[in-house]
């Protein structure tokens, strides 16, 4: 039987008895004549703690540094799984992100994954076929002079699916503590439904729209690759929701799920000179601080100036602000005000290429339920608006209702 590539995040290990529960539920596929590779994250709220603790030492750390640190997190993870198997009897061999070969960019704290070193590789598949489980620390690698980096927050799940492309793996399981994807969060609507198969390009705009399932980027690989993977939970053996390609069923569905993201921060820069170039200085000065914009609306120009607005999420808000300050004296802009008591909340289906009326039947909904819309976007398959953050769940339930997604 084939190799299959598990990943368990930080609540599935989160202490020593999970970690217990992961190894059993390994030592059992193993049993069934399955080949294992496991990735795993670091306990629940380790990063955090780590993050906090660099903090506390100084403010705005060097990322090269902080990268040293949170490797720590997955690194206690991989060992301690590999003793639990070795407890049972099964042998196991744990592998640092650099062990497995994974290359990055230098782009700390968020880095890309490039390539496998295939003598890594080659190891990997030697101690595989040895019957031995490979236990890879997600979240991590190094750059090619040998720099650790980490892939950015809940960057697990993209060691998974890379891990996955790079062994040939038959299929990759994404253990959570959710046993699947929701049409929308249920401690929010608890009539929300498991989605049983959903796009790539789906599950893509979900994420990024805050449903803190899977990791943007690592649904972004699985999609550029074509590897399939299946969302399900370490507590229980009930089927998840697999994430692949598009197929012709699958446009039947208008809208897929609703998501809300509240880690968002808006932006506003007023009193723009109406000019060629402002834009592209401003947008430019975010870019090269690696700030990701995500929403931005510029009103119409009335005698010469205009405000732009734009979203970042909470936690880039500090570097946009030392980003843009500076430019916004420069270009002569009245001033620079930012907010974070706000909230995204996105609908999500590939039917809506070919189905009308969504964006009505959402602000239809919006509305009955009170709610003001600050900032609106769209794209083929999502349409996203910006609220309070204060009726932000109101609005989420009004909206899964309108389109009928509960159960
Ligand atoms: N430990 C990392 C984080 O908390 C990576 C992960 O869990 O996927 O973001
Ligand atoms: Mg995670």
């Amino acid at each position: 039987m084939g190799l299959i590539v598990q990943k368990y995040g930080g609540t599935s290990v989160g202490d020593v008895a999970r970690i217990k529960n992961v190894a059993s539920r390994v030592a059992r596929w193993k049993g069934e004549g399955h080949s294992l590779a496991v990735v795993v994250s670091a306990r629940s709220g380790v990063t955090n703690e780590l993050i906090a603790r660099a903090k506390e030492v100084k403010a705005q750390p060097s990322d090269r540094e902080l990268d040293v640190l949170l490797a720590i997190g997955e690194q206690e993870t991989i060992a301690l799984l590999a003793m639990a198997l070795h407890d049972i009897g099964v042998p196991a061999v744990s592998f640092t992100g650099a062990q497995a070969g994974i290359i990055t960019d230098d782009v700390h704290t968020k880095a890309r994954i490039r390539q496998f070193r295939p003598g890594r590789v080659a190891e990997m598949r030697k101690c595989l076929g040895r019957g031995e489980v490979v236990i890879v620390a997600g979240f991590q690698g190094e750059t090619e002079d040998g720099r650790v980096t980490t892939l950015g927050r809940g960057g697990s799940d993209l060691s998974a699916i890379a891990i996955a492309h790079a062994l040939g793996a038959e299929s990759c399981q994404i253990y959570t503590d959710v046993d699947g994807v929701y049409t929308t969060d249920p401690r929010i609507v608890p009539g929300a439904r498991k989605i049983p198969e959903l796009s790539y390009e789906e599950m893509l705009e979900m994420a990024s729209a805050g449903s803190k399932v899977m990791q943007a980027r690592s649904v972004e690989f699985a999609n550029k690759y074509g590897v399939r993977f299946e969302v399900r939970s370490s507590m229980n053996e009930n089927p998840g929701t697999i994430v692949k390609e598009e197929d012709d069923g699958m446009e039947q569905v208008v809208v897929r799920g609703v998501s809300l993201d509240r880690n968002q921060a808006k932006v506003t820069v007023a009193g723009v000179p109406d000019r060629p170039g402002v834009a592209a200085r401003l947008f430019g000065v975010l870019a090269a601080a690696s700030v990701n914009v995500d929403m931005i609306v510029q009103n119409v120009s009335a005698s010469g100036v205009t405000d732009i607005s734009f979203t970042v999420s909470r936690d880039e808000l500090a570097k946009a602000r030392a980003a843009a300050e500076p430019l916004v004296r420069e270009v002569g802009a009245s001033g620079f005000s930012a907010r974070e008591g706000i909230a995204k909340i996105s609908v999500v289906g590939i039917g809506m290429r070919s189905h009308g009326g969504v964006a009505a039947g959402m602000f239809e909904a919006l509305a009955a339920a009170g709610l003001n819309i600050q900032m609106i976007s769209t794209s083929e398959i999502k349409i996203s608006v910006i609220v309070d953050e204060a009726n932000a769940e109101k609005g989420v339930r009004a909206v899964h209702d309108k389109f009928g997604l509960g159960g």
